[in-house]
């Protein structure tokens, strides 16, 4: 077994991650996959799927991906600034995460 296999290191690019360590600072309900596994320098602000949900006059910022998972409480949120995950796509059409009503 190679130390890579031992370790259970993904590499990413430039970045090696160790997903259990990844997972652990992520927040795994509220994620497709683990925080920094993406591009270097996206964050979940730059991605396609970042999504931000309006309710009551508040807006809550989401990952469109995990909408089967979405809660009405912080476990499903998630923070602009993350760090891309691996299923990371870049915006093509300006802000198209307009705030959607629940
Ligand atoms: S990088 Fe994109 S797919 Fe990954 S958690 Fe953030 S918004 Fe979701």
């Amino acid at each position: 077994m190679s130390q890579r296999e031992l370790f259970d290191v993904a590499e990413v690019g430039e970045r090696k991650v160790l997903p259990s360590a990844a997972r652990a600072s992520s927040r795994s309900k509220a994620t497709p996959a683990p925080v920094g596994t993406g591009p270097v320098g996206e964050t979940c602000r730059t991605c396609a799927h970042y999504t931000r949900v309006v309710h009551n006059d508040y807006s809550y910022p989401k990952c469109g991906l995990m909408q089967a998972d979405w809660t009405r409480g912080p476990g499903s949120d998630i923070k602009a600034s993350y760090d891309a995950c691996r299923l990371f796509e870049p915006r093509t059409t300006g802000p198209d995460n307009q705030p959607t009503k629940e």
